[in-house]
């Protein structure tokens, strides 16, 4: 292969969150020569924005998207050990849950005796006192064990069970991982006082990531777009770069092998999800530089995630009140059977629509056998739009335009038990001691976004311990 003249201290595949914030950790902190490379024209991976897209005025993004915690969010500490600021709007208030007739608020949906109000600030309290051991201890069980073993009362374990499927989008106790809903609980309860918040960045999700590409650039990095890395070089058991296109072929994906060139680095950071790590890493067992355990591993796990259906929707005036900052949640849609989830992402930031506009982010929590086909997530899409027009009456008439999508591998990996905490994979790679992982899908607790932040800083910090040795 040819070779790139330039060379590099650390290439990091992927401008998702995680790998900005690697980068710009090693740029600001260690003064290292960065390459960011991705494959899309953007920053941002999945919490990209898109301005003036699909008409001037709207600032849309992927999906939907809120993030726990705001301004105490893993997301804002990543931003702020870089020195920037992220804006956010006040938190959301209320989650009103669709009953399949009306929406209802959440203390509504489980109907609680003086006894049972009290038993549940008795287990909020048990809660925010565990320790992390205690917590990790639960990261192999599922929270109905951890409820039929620590709550007594039917109603208060219902209502901690709808909690959970919020904050794991797993409709299920028995499919979600204790450890990890009691992790992201007791976080919530420690620095907000309440079992879950969410809010959302003013600029929409840019806001998180901007401040991160300034600093790379502020301090020397440099960020290639349009990048589809082909493949992690591995050589005498140490990564020592990467190989990427030089030219494109109109019918490459059909027909052709691509022309590629090597960029060298003295360390590669995997900053992408695991379902993707086999476009760059050999996974065949019998010429892999990686450990038949840890491909395997990898292959067994990638598809325990969630996808996502829904709509983006841009209204002529509102169906939402403007000054109402909600969140809508259903644990089963009538028409489509799945749950559900959306918010009025314009009532948090009136930088995103036009004047006197509203803008809803809609969206299906479903398994990776529906997001990944196309027949079923269309089918699904036409049932979501009927659930749409009965929650919230007059939409079809005041809809200037609605954006369908999916995403199969939407917020790391499923919560269940055996896949969160120390379960997940690891941030250095087994036997190359050189290549690193960061994003939602490894070793990083919270939810998705402050997962992958979480991940982000650790990374680097693991980077930055063993440039010390
Ligand atoms: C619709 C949707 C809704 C979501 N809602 C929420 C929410 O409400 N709250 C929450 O906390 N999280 C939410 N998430 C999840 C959240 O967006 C992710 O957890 C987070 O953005 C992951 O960041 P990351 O950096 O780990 O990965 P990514 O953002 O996926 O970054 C990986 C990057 O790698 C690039 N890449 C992949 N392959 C290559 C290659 N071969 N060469 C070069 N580049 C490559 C990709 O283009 C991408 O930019 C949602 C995600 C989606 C899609």
């Amino acid at each position: 292969m040819p070779d790139n003249t330039d060379r590099f201290d650390t290439i990091v595949v992927g401008a998702g969150i995680a790998g900005l914030g690697v980068a710009a950790i090693l740029c600001k902190e260690a003064g290292q020569k960065v390459l960011v490379l991705d494959r899309f024209p953007m920053t941002g991976g999945r919490m990209m924005s898109y301005d003036g897209y699909p008409g001037k005025g709207w600032r849309t993004e992927i999906g939907l998207h809120m993030i726990e915690l705001g301004e105490k969010a893993s997301c804002t500490a990543l931003n702020e050990r870089v020195g920037k600021k992220v804006e956010w709007a006040p938190f959301s208030k209320t989650v009103d849950i669709w009953d399949g007739e009306r929406f209802i608020n959440i203390a509504e949906l489980v109907p609680m005796t003086k006894e049972d109000r009290a038993a549940f600030g008795k287990m909020l309290e048990k809660i925010a006192l565990m320790s992390d051991a205690e917590i990790e201890s639960w990261d192999n069980r599922s929270l109905e064990e951890w409820l039929t073993e620590n709550v007594p009362q039917p109603a208060v374990r219902e209502l901690f069970t709808d909690l959970g499927m919020i904050m794991t989008t797993i409709p299920h106790a028995i499919d979600m991982a204790a450890g990890e809903v009691l992790f992201i609980a007791r976080d919530n309860l420690h620095n907000t006082r309440q079992v879950l918040q969410a809010s959302y960045p003013i600029d929409g999700m840019e806001g998180v990531t901007r401040g991160l590409v300034e600093v790379i650039r502020e301090n020397g990095g440099e960020i290639r777009l349009n990048t589809d890395v082909q493949e992690v070089l591995i050589k005498d058991k140490l990564a020592i770069g990467v190989r990427v296109p030089v030219k494109k072929h109109p019918y490459q994906e059909e027909y052709r092998i691509l022309e590629t060139e090597n960029i060298y680095a003295d360390r590669v950071v995997c900053a992408l999800p695991i379902y993707k790590l086999s476009d760059i890493i050999d996974f065949n067992p019998e010429s892999s530089p990686l450990p038949r355990w840890w491909l395997k591993r990898i292959n067994d796990i990638k598809h325990e995630v969630t996808g996502l259906i829904g709509f983006m929707i841009g209204l002529s005036e509102p169906v939402v009140d403007p000054q109402k900052r909600c969140f809508f949640s259903a644990l089963k849609m009538k028409h489509s059977g799945f749950p559900f989830q959306a918010f009025p992402a314009s009532n948090y930031s009136d930088k995103i629509t036009p004047e006197g506009k509203q803008l809803l982010h809609t969206d299906l929590v479903c398994e990776h056998a529906e997001a990944s086909d196309k027949f079923k997530r269309e089918r699904l899409l036409n049932l979501l739009w009927e659930d749409l027009k009965e929650m919230f009456p007059g939409i079809e008439d005041k809809t200037e335009w609605k954006l369908p999508y999916y995403v199969d591998g939407c917020d790391g990996l499923a919560r269940q038990p055996g896949l969160v905490g120390n379960f997940k994979p690891a941030l250095k790679a087994p036997g190359i001691p050189n290549l690193y992982f960061a994003g939602d899908t490894y070793l990083g607790r919270g939810l998705a976004i402050n997962g992958a932040a979480r991940s982000s800083m650790r990374c680097a910090d693991i980077i930055l311990e063993d440039l010390k040795r």
